[in-house]
């Protein structure tokens, strides 16, 4: 069983660098007994880093989610199950993710409250967010508007919580967002972890989140396009 403690860390910028063991081997990348690495999901990208074990080390690409995280090696030979190795995450760009995806739920509360507006999508790039709204009457977006207001909330330096709740207490919970999702995760997950951002934001979620929402920088609206009946997709730097 490997231990995912990404989820464990709050706040998430600065992953530690950690030492564990190469629990398998496979054509294109490492199991660990054990990683720190935030796996792709939930529109922010996976973390990438350095891998290495007695003076050899390799470079892995974007980790990816599933039951098991893969970290893709692609010089796989240099290394042998059961080895000892230190697991780097590259920091610079794990730390821009997790302010870009606290930032997205900053964007998505506002977007709620202002204009009743769901967030049907989001994908983090390299330096801009695109996040995909739905509408009960896309006429009433105001990009300036919600532009003003989020970099009004970033600079009001809100804490981020991190609680474990259980199904229940999230479904009935009145003030919580986004638990359509909450189907999709397997019954036998009885406790989910849950983000909050202090009198903003509450919603069950398993990305990176910064301590407090004053670390983020004031994010600009770049584009505004029409996806279809109701909604829009906003690209914000
Ligand atoms: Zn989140």
């Amino acid at each position: 069983m490997q231990e995912k403690l990404h989820l464990k860390q709050h706040p998430g910028i600065n992953p530690p660098s950690f030492e564990t063991t190469i629990s398998e081997i496979l054509d294109g990348g490492i199991y660990l007994d054990k990683t720190y690495c935030y796996p792709r999901g939930g529109g922010q990208p996976g973390d990438r880093g350095i891998i290495s074990t007695g003076g050899k080390s390799s470079n892995f690409g974007e980790v990816l989610s599933g039951e098991k995280i893969l970290h893709p090696v692609q010089d796989t030979e240099i290394f042998s199950e059961g080895d000892n190795i230190l697991c780097e995450i590259d920091s610079v760009w794990r730390n821009k993710n997790t302010m870009m995806h606290t930032a997205q739920h900053v964007f998505s509360a506002i977007a709620n409250d202002m204009f009743k507006a769901e967030t049907v999508g989001n994908q983090i790039s390299e330096s801009t967010t695109r996040i995909d709204l739905w509408f009960p009457d896309r006429e009433l977006f105001d990009a300036v508007e919600i532009s003003t207001q989020v970099n009004d909330i970033l600079r009001s330096g809100a804490d981020v919580l991190i609680h474990q709740w259980s199904r229940n207490e999230i479904l009935s919970h009145k003030n919580m967002r986004h638990t359509n999702f909450m189907d999709r995760i397997p019954s036998s997950v009885k406790i989910l972890r849950v983000v909050e951002i202090e009198g903003i934001d509450l919603c069950p979620c398993a990305g990176t989140h910064v301590g407090n929402i004053s670390e983020i920088p004031p994010i600009s609206i770049e584009s505004v396009r029409s996806k279809g009946s109701g909604k829009l997709r906003v690209t914000y730097s």
